[in-house]
């Protein structure tokens, strides 16, 4: 199972270049795709999906041309939409029901039990009596999980499904993605780079359109290992080291003080410490482009 996307590039009739020369492979498992607001995640998901096309470039799924031929794509895709609409007042279990038969199964027995399936797949089996329109956030990003595991996909592309959610909605729903990952390709879009580090196997972080690296989460912490330093400084300090050095981020601490974190090759003053580096480190070095 192997989505490859090459050279797939997209400018909107407003002149913004929204995909600039997208290159990728992504193969079996939770893969994050990581990026600021504006990045160009939903753009290409959306064109992955075939909602929308690329002025140029190709993507294959297992040796078909997407582009050329949608319908199979269709067949085996998932599509969860970064937002989507109102749902009617409806239990859960009845609109499955029908969407099962829009899908095409006819066996009413089998619509059940393909209903049943996805009901606890997705952990809604005990409020699958309850009206959709009246769950809360976390529970309608796992109905639209259960929807589109109706027709058992290959490819499954859900697209920013965590943000709004609070943390436990949030956990829940993690939970849920992280069943489904093991045998399908699942594609998942994000800003929050904690997401990608409880999930995901592989990962790109992506901005202006551009893949800017794609590396399991665990070799792209291992790549800025010993190179992230970290300056315990006093708040009104901040203006005059932002001079100096280039500051990835930075925490407040609960006295007076604050953390700056910088990226170097070498200790940048002798009052930085060495800090761990982790997948956050690793985001704001990207996107700051300063190794
Ligand atoms: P993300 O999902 O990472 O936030 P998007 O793919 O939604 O990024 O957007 C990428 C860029 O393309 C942004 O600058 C956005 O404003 C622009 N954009 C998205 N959709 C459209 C559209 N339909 N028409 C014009 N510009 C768009
Ligand atoms: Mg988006």
């Amino acid at each position: 199972m192997e989505l490859i996307i090459e050279n797939l590039t997209k400018t909107y009739s407003n002149g913004v270049k929204a995909l600039n020369n997208v290159n990728i492979k992504i193969g079996a498992g939770m893969f994050g795709l990581l990026g600021p607001n504006g990045a160009g995640k939903s753009t290409l998901m959306r064109t992955i999906a075939t909602l929308q096309e690329g002025d140029s470039g190709s993507i294959v799924f297992d040796g078909v041309n997407i582009m050329e031929d949608k319908m199979t794509l269709r067949n085996s895709l998932g599509y969860l939409p970064q937002s989507f609409g109102v749902y009617p007042k409806m239990s859960a279990e009845d609109l499955l029901m029908h969407f099962a038969e829009l899908k095409g199964i006819s066996n009413k027995q089998e619509r059940k039990e393909i209903v049943e399936a996805v009901l606890e797949q997705t952990n809604l089996t005990e409020a699958r009596k309850k009206n959709v329109a009246g769950y809360s956030g976390g529970m309608k990003q796992r109905f639209g999980i259960a929807q589109l595991l109706l027709n058992n996909p290959r490819l499954i592309i859900v697209d920013e499904p965590t943000a709004g959610l609070d943390p436990a909605e949030r956990s829940r729903f993690l939970n849920v993605l992280r069943e489904i990952g093991t045998n399908h390709i699942v594609i998942f879009s994000t800003h929050i780079v904690e997401d990608v580090k409880e999930l995901c196997t592989d990962m790109a972080i992506m901005n202006g359109g551009a893949i800017l690296t794609h590396q399991t989460p665990r070799e792209a912490v291992e790549q800025i290992k010993g190179k992230m330093w970290t300056k315990r400084i006093d708040r009104s300090a901040l203006n005059e080291h932002k001079d100096s050095f280039e500051i990835l981020s930075s925490k407040f601490n609960d006295d007076n003080s604050m953390n700056i974190n910088v990226y170097s090759e070498t200790q940048p003053d002798e009052l930085f410490i060495q800090k761990e580096a982790d997948l956050e480190d690793v985001y704001f070095v990207t996107l700051k482009n300063v190794n």
